[in-house]
């Protein structure tokens, strides 16, 4: 049986129908836009495309780098795309986005990393739509701080950037990424003075002593905002899932990040960086 088939049925989900998922479709597919929905193959399309909120992923849709997890296509990226931060602030505008999230591809071909269309991107939104609210989800910018503070000066509401998996496992699973450089990129943004978030996937291989101490080690960065969801494989050439994390384990990390300090915990089967994201922010000013 394939992975999906063999999924629990705490993974099952509804199918993507409905006026509000064509309105984002047409949207999306009008302005040229790719969003990690799609491009990771989200199992909450339904869900989240159904209540008007999508993920855009900035930068096109073609990653220099090669997690084993993740399902964007990676190879040499096409030539950077400058009206593509008004073509992304127009779709959150006429989608009347209250609260967006942005992410983008590793563009470690640019000097820049491509801090400068993210830059670009946070503006153009800022004068589209001022009262909206942004989560934007930065790669490392390979330890370039200069690249990471051109972000972090246009102050969006959360500035997140994913540890994804254990300490153990980020050499196999994340192969150009280095843990020691995400911690410090997510330290750097907290003592910048910004709200920060990151994310764990499980089921990779990970014991709960990896989880535990990758959870310490975000808290001690200074993250306020933690995410763990279930990982699921996009395809037989990505890491296997190795296991199907129980919906009580999830909710024993919560308890256990609680503890540690995060200030919001988001953790379940379904759970990705971008779900529910506008209620981490909401519930966190309260
Ligand atoms: Fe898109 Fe995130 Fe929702 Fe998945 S959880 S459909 S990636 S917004
Ligand atoms: Fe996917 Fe991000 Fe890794 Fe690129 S850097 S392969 S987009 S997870």
């Amino acid at each position: 049986a394939s992975e999906t088939q063999r999924r629990p049925n705490w993974l099952r989900v509804k199918l993507p129908v409905g006026k509000e998922y064509a309105n984002v479709r047409g949207l999306v597919d009008t302005h040229k836009l790719h969003t990690i929905c799609e491009s990771g193959n989200c199992p909450n399309m339904g869900e989240c495309w159904g209540a008007g909120t999508a993920t855009f992923m900035i930068l096109g849709n073609i990653c220099t780098r090669s997690c084993s997890f993740c399902a964007v296509a990676t190879g040499r990226p096409h030539a950077v795309d400058l009206d593509e931060p008004n073509r992304v602030a127009n779709s959150i505008k006429l989608m009347n986005v209250k609260h967006a999230v942005i992410t983008s591809v590793d563009r470690d071909d640019l000097k820049d990393g491509g801090s400068i269309i993210w830059a670009e991107t946070i503006k153009a939104i800022r004068r589209e739509s001022p009262q909206t609210t942004m989560e934007t989800l930065i790669p490392d910018f390979r330890g370039i701080w200069e690249n990471l503070y051109r972000v972090c000066e246009e102050s969006p509401e959360v500035i997140s950037h994913n540890i994804e998996t254990v300490k153990r496992l980020t050499r196999q699973v994340r192969i150009q990424a280095k843990y020691e450089r995400s911690l410090e990129a997510l330290k750097r943004i907290s003592e910048f003075g910004l709200r920060t978030k990151s994310g764990i996937m499980l089921g990779l291989g990970e014991t709960e002593a990896d989880v535990i101490e990758t959870m310490q080690d975000v808290a001690d960065a200074g993250v306020h905002i933690l995410t763990l969801g279930q990982y699921l494989q996009p395809t037989k050439n990505h890491h296997p899932v190795l296991d199907w994390i129980h919906p009580d384990q999830f909710a024993k990390y919560k308890e256990i990040g609680l503890d540690m300090g995060f200030r919001y915990v988001e953790s379940g089967p379904l759970v990705r960086s971008s779900y529910h994201a506008e209620k981490h922010l909401f519930d966190q000013i309260r």
